[in-house]
């Protein structure tokens, strides 16, 4: 199966040296890109900047904001039988950027956001015959905005996590997640490694995901 995966966070720079991101490290979207291809998939992993070494059989693509990573995925998406987005896409950008460092007193104590593309909704028209998994890291009970993201981005598989736990989420080696599928009941894992969740995840694909290309 040829499996596209996102990983890491989005950075939404201000300036070259100061920018808008999130906590996420890329763990459990590598970890997906690995156990895939070491299942024998052809998989092609967007990455967000993160600080790991690109698994083994897995070609790599390296993105820095949310509107590069949608430019990504929709190169890669036709190529594609399902799309793993592990990413935790920034959903703000500053409104301005500039190329040069900003000084001190050339800012202004507000900051002017504007809403970046939800990368999910914007390649929906795209997907065909295709699988869509998506994460729900939510603090919390994740199960009810899991459930509403499953249907509101269209997707096949959501893995919702509740971030706020320990061992859970993110910077953390291991998970404690749901799979959601559209049509199923919810299955709650143990807390597990995060390599042992990716395997839930691509296990569900083989059994799940048909051939889309
Ligand atoms: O951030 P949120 O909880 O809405 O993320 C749910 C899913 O939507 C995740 O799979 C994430 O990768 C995806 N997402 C996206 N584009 C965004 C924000 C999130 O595709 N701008």
């Amino acid at each position: 199966m040829k499996i596209l995966v996102t990983a890491g966070p989005t950075r939404e720079h201000l300036d070259p040296v100061r920018f808008i991101s999130n906590r996420s490290t890329g763990k459990m979207g590598f970890a997906v890109a690995e156990r895939a291809a070491l299942r024998g998939h052809d998989v092609t992993l967007i990455a967000g900047p993160v600080s790991l070494a690109t698994p083994v059989n897995v070609q790599r693509v390296d993105v820095t904001s949310a509107r590069d990573m949608l430019a990504a995925v929709l190169a890669h998406l036709p190529q594609a039988d399902a799309l793993v987005m592990c990413a935790a896409v920034a959903d703000w950008r500053p409104k301005e950027t500039s190329a040069k460092k900003l000084k001190k007193r050339e800012m202004a104590a507000v900051l002017e956001l504007e809403p970046n593309p939800d990368i999910l909704a914007t390649i929906r028209p795209q997907k065909g015959g295709r699988t869509f998994v998506g994460f729900a890291a939510e603090t919390g009970d994740p199960l009810p905005e899991a459930r509403r993201k499953l249907t509101d981005k269209g997707l096949d598989l959501i893995v919702a996590n509740d971030v706020s736990l320990p061992g859970s989420g993110f910077a953390v080696d291991t998970n404690l997640v749901t799979l959601v599928a559209r049509n199923g009941d919810p299955e709650t894992l143990p807390l597990l490694d995060k390599r042992a969740v990716a395997d839930h995840i691509v296990a569900w694909l083989e059994r799940n995901a048909p051939c889309a290309t």
